[in-house]
């Protein structure tokens, strides 16, 4: 076990997503984890998505090992019900047993499913990938959906608790309608915008120099 000497199959690393790679002939592997972390769409992963491909990969090779037959989306719905969350115990002891009726150790393949950190490790320690920083429109869009969610939850909230001291007679209104609205005042001209306003135009008209 101390052989640390690269194999045929090309083994880059010793930490535990080099070794599942390897015991389990997941070709491609490394090029795969690092092009859908570093992907600049929507589309990227996060460390937690690859975890769960690294996993569904290890699954889908114990499948294949066993000689078994499956059908398209198969594999990622057995991972579901073998590690979610969402599914209830009686669902997950009877996947197991339907896969070790079918000869695979459920046992010893989910200890081969990596977590996220280790994936994370993986990345930036043995393959030295590293995320480049977010385009300055990424940030922006970011800190939209940050800040509108923000909004709609205290606008949420607020409507809770009108209703409810509504209801208990300690406040009295009609319909009502509940509306957020942050705003922002550059101190250098005192002009005022709403955040969603600044935002889109990237600035207070007094800083921009040139057009
Ligand atoms: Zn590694
Ligand atoms: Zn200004």
């Amino acid at each position: 076990m101390t052989d640390t000497t690269l194999d045929a199959s090309g083994a880059t690393c010793g930490c535990k997503v080099g070794r599942v790679a390897d015991r389990y002939g997941l070709v491609g592997l490394d090029d795969e984890l690092v092009s859908y972390w570093t992907d600049r769409t929507d589309e990227r992963y996060s460390t937690r998505d690859l975890a769960e491909h690294v996993n569904q990969r290890v699954l889908e090779s114990a499948l294949d090992d066993a000689g078994l037959q499956y059908k398209d989306g198969e594999v990622e719905n057995t991972y579901r019900l073998l590690t979610s969350d969402d599914v209830s115990s009686g669902t997950r002891v009877q996947t197991r047993k339907e896969l070790e009726r079918d000869g695979i150790d459920v046992e010893d393949v989910q200890g081969d499913f990596v977590s996220h950190q280790t994936v994370y490790n993986h990345l930036t320690n043995c393959l030295e990938a590293s995320l480049e920083s977010p385009s300055d429109e990424e940030r922006l869009e970011r800190s939209r959906d940050k800040l509108g969610a923000l909004r709609n939850r205290t606008a949420a909230v607020t409507e809770d608790t009108v209703d409810q001291l509504q209801r208990s007679d300690v406040l009295d209104i009609g319909e009502f309608n509940v509306l957020v609205t942050v705003s922002v005042t550059c101190e250098d001209c005192k002009q005022q915008y709403t955040i969603r306003d600044l935002l889109d135009q990237g600035g207070c008209d007094c800083q921009s120099t040139t057009e």
